[in-house]
């Protein structure tokens, strides 16, 4: 079955001033969409069109880069919208403890940020459940946590888009200031329903 691009869960101005909405209507409707029409492409007549998006991801190293890119690059961004545009919300519940058995919120962000400054080019940090704790990890390109092959294990439930398309019309070059901002506009309610189905 035909992958197809998941509307996006709110405005394009949703997440100003930290994220701008033309930042948003390129990213999404146009980044986005290229990777589900890419894949679809991709996968046309072939048997990986009746996986799922997570087992395609789960068995990618079957499947050659254009899968893997552009199946990437759809898991990754479907993620990146549901997990964005709660402003202001704070951890709670499990994921509150977990985040505490981490160190706290603020070691977090500090660990995906450094994740996030140190990919060279391009690529996401992450923030996985492994084992019933949270880790942080970083990936190039639109590889992710649940491709085997990535060195970053478990499952994710927070990921943070490095690419220059995410940040660069309003960020420029300073990825850091991106990764800073970002985190004003988490849905930490949804990370959190996504750390306890990964439990
Ligand atoms: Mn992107």
């Amino acid at each position: 079955m035909a992958h197809t691009l998941p509307n996006l869960p709110y405005d394009y101005t949703a997440l100003e001033p930290y994220i701008d909405a033309q930042t948003m209507e390129i990213h999404h409707g146009r980044h986005h969409k290229a990777y589900v029409d890419n894949l679809n492409k991709a996968i046309e007549g072939t048997e990986a069109e009746k996986l799922s998006l997570e087992d395609l991801m789960k068995n990618i190293t079957n499947y050659p880069a254009a899968v893997r890119n552009n199946g990437g690059g759809h898991y990754n961004h479907s993620l990146f919208w549901t997990v964005l545009g709660n402003n202001g919300s704070k951890p709670s519940g499990k994921l509150a403890d977990a985040i505490e058995a981490f160190g706290g919120l603020e070691t977090l962000k500090e660990k995906v940020n450094a994740a996030g400054a140190a990919r060279f080019g391009s690529g996401w940090a992450w923030v996985c459940v492994n084992n019933g704790k949270i880790e942080v990890c970083s990936t190039p390109n639109q590889d992710n946590p649940l491709m085997p092959d990535t060195g970053c294990n478990g499952t994710p439930i927070f990921g943070i888009d490095v690419w220059e398309h995410a940040y660069y019309l309003k960020y420029q070059n300073k990825r850091p200031d991106y990764l800073n901002a970002i985190w004003n506009v988490v849905n930490w309610e949804e990370v959190g329903k996504r750390f306890e189905a990964a439990l």
